[in-house]
């Protein structure tokens, strides 16, 4: 957050007055409730035109990274107004009008540790939608021990040139960049000889093929280098220093402080009460099934008590992004998602199996499925929740690495 000083009662009000008539005009009904969010990739044209005002009004106001500083396209928000702003756009079910690779993960990593050049050069641009960022981490034998990755970087006058292979690289043919770790010292121990750089995806160099899934959906890809080149300039932090940014980028990522953002806008979980009662029935005022309302009642909760948690996380840190901890959101956060899909399941019975094509039932209702399955990857993606608890075990509670 870039103010330092503590607004009073009086401001905090006048601020919650002015962020209310501001969205009460500004966001458009097509952008309430759930529906298209841009990822800022300059390769996907958004049809919807609510959602495209959206996006223009929100960039204007520094607002789709309201805590950044005001010179790189944020809102320059105190922590007390970001939630203020979060509480409002969730009154009226806003939905977030950016949500990306760039705002969650690379945005604040460079604000901790880029250049300001580095600054200046990318973070204006994923502020205002014009540019889409990929993760080259994982490769082939190196997921939960991405320490061994292979991918090399060798340095040539005023740049590197990078060879190798990532995979399950999510949205790389829609990405404009890439952040990437390589290894730029062969010789040294395992965490140590890792750079972190910034990589163009649009060159010669960098080719990529989707992988497709039983659905018949690609949305992520296997990444080779062969030559490609990153600027010596595009190198975030001190060579063969990388493991440490990358780590932090890791817990930007496995924070979720991106949902605290998109759980304003309303979308699929708050339905879930109201829709068990329209399928279900009612018995008096209750849902009819007792056993399904216990576990929608203890979802209910659990969702509850993990927000205020995260907020919690905001209010007591400096705004920014807690350390190690993020792993326990990242386990509890991925797991309640999939509870959630487990009971939309089963909420919609019949009605959630429908095939794409099928127009007996709504459009949410033909997505039950696809979701529920999504979500499965929930628990590895960011790092297994195996791995997640091993961290939480070392560098939470202290327990020995054994
Ligand atoms: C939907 C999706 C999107 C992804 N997007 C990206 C992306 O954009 N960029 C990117 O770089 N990567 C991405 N990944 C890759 C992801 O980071 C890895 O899948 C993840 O880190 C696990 O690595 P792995 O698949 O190699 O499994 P492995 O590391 O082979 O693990 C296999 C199993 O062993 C368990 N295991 C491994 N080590 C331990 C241990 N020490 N203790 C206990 N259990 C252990 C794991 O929990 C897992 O169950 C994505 C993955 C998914 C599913």
């Amino acid at each position: 957050m870039s103010s330092t000083l503590k607004a009073s009662a009086q401001e905090l009000a006048e601020f919650r007055r002015d962020t209310h008539a501001w969205l009460a005009e500004n966001c458009p009904p097509g952008a309430r409730g759930p529906g298209p969010i841009s990822n800022g990739s300059t390769k996907i044209v958004i049809d919807d035109s609510d959602t495209r005002l959206w996006l223009e009004r929100m960039v204007e106001k520094g607002w789709t990274v309201p805590a950044w500083p005001t010179e790189y396209g944020g809102g320059g928000l105190s922590k007390d107004q970001y939630l203020i702003l979060l509480e409002e756009m969730r009154d009226i079910r806003a939905r977030p009008a950016l949500s990306s690779f760039g705002t969650s993960m690379i945005g604040p990593t460079l604000l901790e540790f880029g250049t300001e050049e580095q600054k200046q050069r990318h973070l204006t641009r994923i502020a205002r939608a014009q540019a889409e960022w990929c993760q080259g981490y994982s490769e082939p034998g190196s997921g939960s021990d991405l320490a061994s990755l292979r991918t090399k970087a060798e340095a040539h006058g005023d740049h590197y040139l990078i060879n190798g292979q990532k995979i399950w690289t999510s949205g790389a043919h829609n990405a404009d960049w890439m952040f990437i770790l390589v290894r730029t010292d062969p010789n040294a121990s395992k965490h140590e000889g890792i750079s972190f750089m910034l990589l163009p995806m649009d060159q010669p160099g960098v080719t990529i093929k989707p992988i497709r899934l039983l659905s018949g959906e690609s949305p992520f890809n296997e990444t080779f280098f062969d030559n490609a080149v990153a600027q010596k300039e595009d190198l975030v932090g001190e060579l063969n220093k990388g493991w440490t940014v990358g780590k932090r980028l890791l817990q930007h990522e496995r924070s979720g402080m991106e949902s605290l953002v998109a759980g304003s806008a309303g979308g699929g979980e708050q339905g879930l009460v109201a829709e068990a009662k329209k399928q279900l029935g009612l018995q008096g005022r209750k849902i009819a099934d007792a056993e399904l309302r216990s576990k929608i009642l203890r979802y209910e909760m659990d969702n509850k008590v993990f927000r205020l948690a995260q907020r919690r996380a905001v209010e007591e840190s400096d705004g920014g992004t807690p350390g190690p901890v993020t792993s326990i959101f990242k386990v509890y956060g991925s797991e309640l998602q999939q509870d959630f899909y487990d009971l939309i399941t089963q909420v919609r019975g019949v009605r959630g199996f429908a095939a794409p094509q099928e127009d007996w039932v709504s459009e949410r209702e033909r997505e039950t499925t696809s979701r529920w399955l999504y979500y499965r990857a929930a628990s590895i993606y960011s790092g297994s929740n195996e791995v997640q608890r091993n961290i939480i075990a070392k560098r939470v509670l202290g327990l020995p690495d054994g």
